[in-house]
């Protein structure tokens, strides 16, 4: 499907699928629970989804001739440190503008972590004090015009690289990856489980998974707390790339699966079970969720899977998609 567009590597090849048999069994061996590590997927600086959708990204900027890369997340973006780290690795510059997405103080918050990477890495990281969205902003068109001004060749990467024309293709590779997978495994996934903000990294899956009609089997777990717009922006990306792959099928809105219920109190902000979940998780499994991303969805996982959403015997595999390095902003909750 994606044989027609350009990748630039930046992974390390198919990541690893693992089964969390301590997790399975503490919920009652009712579902077999497997994560893909996505979280593992580069050596660029922790890696993570980013990385992936950045491949089929990165040759148009080069083509394009641009000198440096213009993106914007929140002041603990996993996106913006993955851009710094790609645009490092490709001997470019980086500007990001950090918005203050997350009502969460901390003297530390803006100097640790994904930030403190992306600093480290070289990156301009320009501190803007705009709330959450996950649209185009003003702040964002702002910096692209002061790089143009200062003699410089711009190449825009919107937030969560998403609403790119090719933002969505990574993850159509994801589930041509998984398929793969699932042949040399033996076994058939029954339900996806993802989580989404600005949506791409849903959209290239639900595209992905139509080839074997498994759309509404990708469940998106929303952490943006604005599911209306994650919900709009994820179809409009969906029918984008399903476009430009040629896809020979209509996706709808209901083709997409969002889960609402567990993105409160905000986008940024974990709630007392989004808490339990991520150290729950941590105890059985050794394996670390963050408070704004991963973690939502692995407490969406685990109490789907106790309020018996799932058939007994699914195989459900556990998209993990990185943030780990957005904790040290939070290690109030966790010390
Ligand atoms: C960006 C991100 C997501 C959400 O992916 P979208 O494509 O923006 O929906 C989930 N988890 C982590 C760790 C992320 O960095």
């Amino acid at each position: 499907m994606l044989n027609d567009f350009d990748r630039y590597p930046l992974t390390f090849g198919p990541t690893p699928i693992e089964k969390l048999g301590n997790l399975s069994a503490h919920l009652g061996n009712k579902v077999n629970i497997f994560a893909k590590r996505e979280d593992c997927n580069s050596g660029l600086a922790c890696g993570g989804n980013k990385i992936r959708k950045l491949e089929y990204i990165i040759p148009d900027a080069i083509a394009s001739g641009a000198d440096t890369l213009v993106s914007i997340g929140g002041v603990q973006s996993n996106h913006t440190r993955q851009v710094a780290a790609v645009a490092a690795k490709i001997g470019m510059k980086c500007h990001l503008v950090q918005e203050s997405w997350v009502p969460f103080e901390d003297p530390v918050y803006d100097k640790v972590g994904n930030i403190l990477m992306s600093r480290l890495m070289g990156a301009k990281t320009e501190l803007v004090d705009e709330g959450f969205d996950i649209g185009i902003r003003e702040s964002w068109k702002r910096a692209i015009d002061r790089v143009k001004k200062n003699g410089g060749k711009p190449y825009p990467i919107p937030a969560g690289a998403s609403e790119h024309k090719y933002g969505g293709l990574g993850y159509v590779g994801f589930a041509e990856e998984v398929r793969m997978q699932e042949n040399k495994m033996g076994i058939t996934f029954d339900y996806i489980i993802v989580c989404t903000v600005t949506g791409s990294t849903h959209a290239g899956m639900a595209v992905g998974f139509s080839i074997d009609d498994r759309q509404q089997k990708v469940i998106g777990i929303d952490a943006s707390c604005t599911p209306k717009q994650t919900r709009a922006q994820v179809l409009k990306i969906t029918q984008n790339t399903a476009e430009i792959i040629k896809l020979n099928k209509q996706l709808t809105n209901d083709d997409i699966v969002l889960i609402e219920d567990y993105a409160y109190p905000e986008y940024g902000v974990p709630s007392n079970e989004t808490n339990d979940a991520i150290s729950l998780c941590a105890k059985l499994e050794g394996m670390i969720t963050d408070p704004v991303y991963e973690g939502k969805s692995m407490q969406g996982l685990i109490d789907l899977v106790r309020k018996g959403f799932f058939p007994e015997g699914s195989n459900i595999l556990y998209a993990h998609l990185g943030g780990v390095p957005a904790i040290n902003g939070y290690h109030k909750i966790y010390s």
